[in-house]
């Protein structure tokens, strides 16, 4: 299994799409498949699809994490990319299944909110995803403080001891 040291957060800069849309649209650039690991969908799975709530949030699976991304330019070696679709705007209960996600990626690969990023982070030229996420890791890290994810990991081995 490769190293995961982050969680890169992308949008889809589009108004809708899923793991098959947006497979589809990678392929056509080039790529073998989809090139995140997970996307979160808006309840608009097509262009002409009206909206959907069971679509709304849902958590579709891309690449197997144990693959490398194809996602953010010179970082996909050790991290996971999470897709939300949409431009600027996203639901609530796509930004709930989005914290969720995370915090259950943090918790597997024993990460930090520090070791989660937007893509324009890694890439000055853009905006994506279109998300304050100093903000995002402020709500990570409080969350953090209530319920540590580090202290949850140390439990069975200080039990062990
Ligand atoms: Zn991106």
């Amino acid at each position: 299994m490769r190293p995961i040291r982050k969680l890169i957060i992308h949008c889809s800069d589009s108004t809708f799409g899923d793991v098959r849309e947006i497979g589809r649209w990678h392929r056509e650039r080039g790529f073998s498949l989809i090139g995140y690991h997970y996307v979160i969908c808006n309840g608009h799975r097509t262009a002409k699809a009206e909206f959907s709530p069971e679509v709304d949030g849902l958590i579709e699976y891309g690449r197997t994490v144990g693959m490398e991304g194809a996602h953010c330019y010179g970082h996909n070696r050790d991290s996971i990319g999470i897709c939300l679709i949409g431009k600027t705007e996203f639901s609530n209960t796509q930004m709930i299944k989005l914290h969720y996600l995370v915090r259950s990626l943090m918790l597997e690969y024993r990460l930090g909110p520090k070791d989660v990023y937007g893509h324009y982070e890694f890439d000055a030229g853009k905006t994506c995803p279109n998300l304050d996420m100093a903000a995002f890791r402020a709500g990570l890290l409080e969350e953090e403080v209530e319920h540590p994810i580090s202290t949850e990991y140390k439990k069975p081995k200080e039990q062990e001891a």
